[in-house]
């Protein structure tokens, strides 16, 4: 039997309700028939994640899909010309990739900005150590961490040594199946009476963070054989001793590999999608274009963490160099481009949770499903400390994502005076570039093991799709 026609007018209050009122849908309701694309994106998203948990492993992996797109390395001073297609390589931690518009530089540059570095434990330069019959590495976290989630899960060492003679060997151990893992010992739930009595953030401390590592004695006559033991096993694998962890970048990071979640696996759970998830939708973008009119510019940033210091960082003058690098080159000034150059800081915002609902405005806080967050500014209390883009630039970004048919919303943090946080966009707004904020909205940011929606992450790469080739 044919379905009966609707024939039921809407009435006046009704049309103009669907006139006036803003009503945030989901993805699923707005764009089903991207589902397919959505779900094939995000198996290239999770080799990214699994290839890139460091800054370094992201920089790496990266510049190979770059270059499989035709990037070339950029070293200042090289002659560029329109349709060009360079990576500039800063130090293995950071990476700047863009292509040569055909149109006037002067018009601007369409730049977005991620970062690559996430939360993690580093070694400490001393790290090694023996007590209680087993061996153990000393960490200094980085980033911010709720210490407890990092005890009882697995975890894998990353980075690098430079040894005595100079020669650099880069280190992992904990990633494949067959490798041994890093683990930070909790107390048992018997006899956690005085931890039970903490408060949640000192439940336990920075300087229990210590990776176990060992248990077996090199012998039983020599006095810390079982560190010794460890320090022959190091030494045997990449031929260092202890004083070599002093010029070393060791990083212990969550050995789980992204996996989906829900039986209709629409989420994805992994280490680092801050910022991982708008690291890889910048790349896909820019490796996607050929010939732009635009000039554009993907920057995977390190250090924002950490507040974004040091020459790897956003604050780096690399940035500024490289556009004034590139405008000597095509004689055109510097100071034009920048002020007609327009950014998205790409970076993750919080996903509303029902479960601690309390922490939210449900009004202004990013809903999963409902497509990339945009925040007009970040910051903590009143505003402090934030880029705060202007209406008109928020305007213009918002007629670019709705002609694309980019599904987005807008997201504070949360409710006012809960907390706060920060981006890169305040980094690059003070060189004089219209800049705001967009990312794709996490549950349990800075965990060990965060989740995203797969059409929030496909949302990611249409707007900045979207954002390069705008008129
Ligand atoms: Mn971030
Ligand atoms: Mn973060």
């Amino acid at each position: 039997m044919p379905k009966k026609k609707e024939t039921k007018e809407k009435s006046a209050g009704e049309q103009l309700k669907e006139k006036l009122v803003y009503k945030k849908k989901s993805a699923f309701e707005k764009c089903p028939d991207e589902e397919k694309a959505v779900f094939e994106y995000c198996e290239g998203y999770k080799k990214f994640l699994d290839n890139g948990k460091t800054e370094r492993d992201a920089t790496k992996y990266s510049i190979e899909l770059a270059k499989k797109n035709g990037f070339v390395e950029y070293k200042f001073g090289k002659k560029v010309k329109a349709g060009e297609k360079y990576y500039y390589n800063n130090r293995g931690k950071s990476v700047y990739f863009f292509i040569i518009g055909s149109e006037d530089i002067e018009n601007g540059i369409a730049v977005t900005a991620a970062h690559i570095d996430s939360p993690r434990l580093d070694l400490k330069a001393n790290p090694v150590y023996e007590a209680g019959g087993m061996a153990f590495l000393k960490t200094h976290y980085y980033g911010g961490i709720k210490k407890y989630q990092w005890t009882a899960i697995p975890l894998a060492l990353h980075g690098v040594v430079t040894l005595a003679d100079g020669r650099t060997v880069d280190v992992m151990i904990g990633e494949d199946e067959t490798d041994p893992l890093f683990y930070i010992n909790d107390i048992l739930p018997h006899l956690a009476r005085d931890q039970y009595a903490k408060q949640l953030g000192a439940a336990i401390e920075g300087e229990q963070l210590n990776l176990l590592s060992g248990s077996k004695p090199f012998d039983n006559e020599t006095g810390e054989a079982i560190k010794l033991n460890l320090l022959r096993l190091f030494n045997e694998k990449y031929g260092m001793t202890e004083v070599d962890f002093q010029s070393a970048e060791l990083c212990a990071v969550p050995a789980m590999k992204a996996r989906d979640v829900g039986l209709d696996r629409s989420l994805i759970a992994a280490y680092g999608h801050d910022d991982k998830v708008c690291a890889y939708p910048e790349i896909t973008a820019i490796m996607s274009l050929e010939n732009p009119e635009k000039t554009v510019m993907s920057i995977l940033a390190d250090k924002e963490e950490t507040g974004s210091d040091g020459n790897t960082g956003m604050k780096t003058s690399a940035f500024c160099d490289i556009i004034a690098d590139i405008c000597a080159a095509l004689k055109k000034n510097e100071r034009v481009v920048r002020a007609n150059s327009a950014c998205l800081s790409a970076d993750v915002s919080a996903a509303y949770d029902p479960n601690f609902a309390g922490a939210f405005e449900i009004n202004n806080s990013a809903l999963i499903n409902c497509g990339i967050a945009l925040s007009k500014y970040t910051g903590g209390g009143g505003k402090s400390s934030t880029n705060d883009a202007s209406g008109e630039y928020v305007g213009r970004i918002r007629k670019i994502f709705d002609d694309a048919g980019v599904v987005w919303q807008t997201a504070e943090l949360g409710k006012v005076d809960q907390g706060g946080g920060g981006t890169v966009a305040k980094f690059i707004s003070e060189k004089n570039i219209d800049t705001v904020d967009v990312g794709v909205p996490v549950i349990s940011m800075h965990a060990p093991y965060e989740v995203v929606s797969k059409y929030d992450v496909y949302n990611m790469h249409k707007a900045v799709v979207a954002f390069y080739t705008a008129k």
